[in-house]
């Protein structure tokens, strides 16, 4: 195994680099920083919190059943489950969802989508499929058990540690300085979400065009709630989703509109006009927002996630990319990046798939 000579500089705590940083903490030292004063305060504090081994291009519904068998192992050190069954359900026209509805989720009848989510109305879509091993997951929890264990097993996590320079020394050692502090290390991990081109551009390593793309969601009140283990309902045309909440229905514009880096918030009008469509298409009769969050979600050009060394300058590891999937394949890509740090062989090789020297980007 491959023991660095310094720990491994992980930048980012969100749950991609919390998650990396869990898998290798005891194999080898690492430091954990992060920018805000606060774990998970960007992108992985503003999920649905949904895990749809449906959802996605291949390489990551592979990633997404291995970390369903991940998380599961971990809940044996919890008190209880943070999994929940919720099924996820596509409605849309025939071709949308027949599009859609391959491997982990078979075509239902209009009666047996109706039967599942009475509130919506049967006119309004003409087809719809259902992925019944999909989960909700408690994402607060699985952040803090990654937290604990990379404390547990001597690793340091450092917030408010904007990491804002990095230079080569002789010997081939990162110096890296981060909130007044510097830091050195052989191997540097990018999992800094949004930030993770600018974070690469520091380091001199050439950018991927990751771009960051508003998704907004709320919790609404409704006068005639879903079952509360109804299934999530999403429309394939990517126009909205919902799912029942203990405080009320969770929803989305489910929108992917590109912004900077940055402090994403939510604009009230655009929650506004959401409750007004699915009113139009559900009996759900929401009603007062009960709270609403925009989040920002991050994708190379062709969608897949961007992990690997980088091919041109050694020592600096792409961890970033992974868009609306970040929870999903958290612990599978955690899984696959360890090996690839520690020099062991991966469980499931997504290599080629993730590579950030693949084509396009
Ligand atoms: C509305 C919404 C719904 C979603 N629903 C789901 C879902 O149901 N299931 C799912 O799997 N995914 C979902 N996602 C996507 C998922 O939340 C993200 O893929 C995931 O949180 C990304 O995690 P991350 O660690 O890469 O990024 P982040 O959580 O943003 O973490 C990156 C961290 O890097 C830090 N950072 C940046 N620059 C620096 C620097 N220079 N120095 C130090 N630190 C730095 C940032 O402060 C930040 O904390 C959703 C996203 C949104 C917005």
């Amino acid at each position: 195994m491959h023991k660095a000579k310094t720990p491994v500089l992980v930048i980012g705590g969100g749950i991609a680099g919390l998650s990396l940083a869990s898998r290798i903490a005891g194999d080898t030292g690492v430091i954990l920083l992060e920018a805000e004063n606060e774990l998970g305060y960007h992108t992985s504090s503003r999920s649905a919190r949904q895990l749809i081994p449906s959802y996605g291009p291949p390489a990551v519904q592979d990633l997404t059943v291995r970390t369903l068998a991940l998380i599961r192992e971990l809940e044996a050190d919890l008190p209880e489950p943070i999994l929940v069954p919720r099924a996820f359900m596509l409605v849309g026209t025939e071709e949308d969802v027949r599009d859609r509805a391959s491997g982990h989720m078979y075509p239902v009848t209009i009666a047996e989508a109706a039967a599942l989510a009475p509130e919506l109305g049967t006119g309004t879509f003409e087809a719809a499929g259902l992925d019944t091993t999909s989960v909700s997951c408690n994402t607060d929890i699985l952040l803090d058990w990654h937290r604990a264990r990379i404390e547990s097993s001597g690793g340091r996590i450092l917030t408010g540690r904007r990491v804002d320079s990095a230079s080569r020394t002789g010997d081939g050692l990162w110096t890296v300085t981060a909130g007044g502090e510097s830091f050195t290390a052989e191997i540097v991990v990018n999992a800094a979400g949004a930030w993770a081109d600018p974070v690469a551009a520091l380091f001199g390593v050439r950018e991927r065009g990751l771009q960051p793309y508003r998704r907004t969601a709320a919790i609404v009140e409704a006068g005639n709630p879903p079952a509360a283990d109804g299934p999530m309902v999403a429309s394939a045309e990517d126009t909205f989703y919902y799912r029942p909440d203990l405080e009320g229905v969770l929803i989305s514009p489910s929108e992917a509109v590109p912004s900077p880096a940055e402090d994403a918030r939510h604009r009230p009008e655009d929650i506004a006009e959401l409750i007004s469509l699915v009113n139009s298409l559900t009996g759900l009769e929401l009603g007062r927002t009960v709270r609403a969050w925009t989040g920002l979600r991050t994708e190379a050009a062709d969608g897949l996630p961007v992990v690997g060394f980088d091919d041109a300058v050694p020592g600096f590891y792409w961890l970033a990319g992974q868009g609306g999937y970040g929870f999903q394949t958290s612990s599978g890509i955690a899984e696959f990046a360890a090996a690839r740090l520690l020099g062991r062989d991966p469980v499931l090789d997504v290599s080629g798939a993730l590579s950030p020297a693949r084509t396009g980007l």
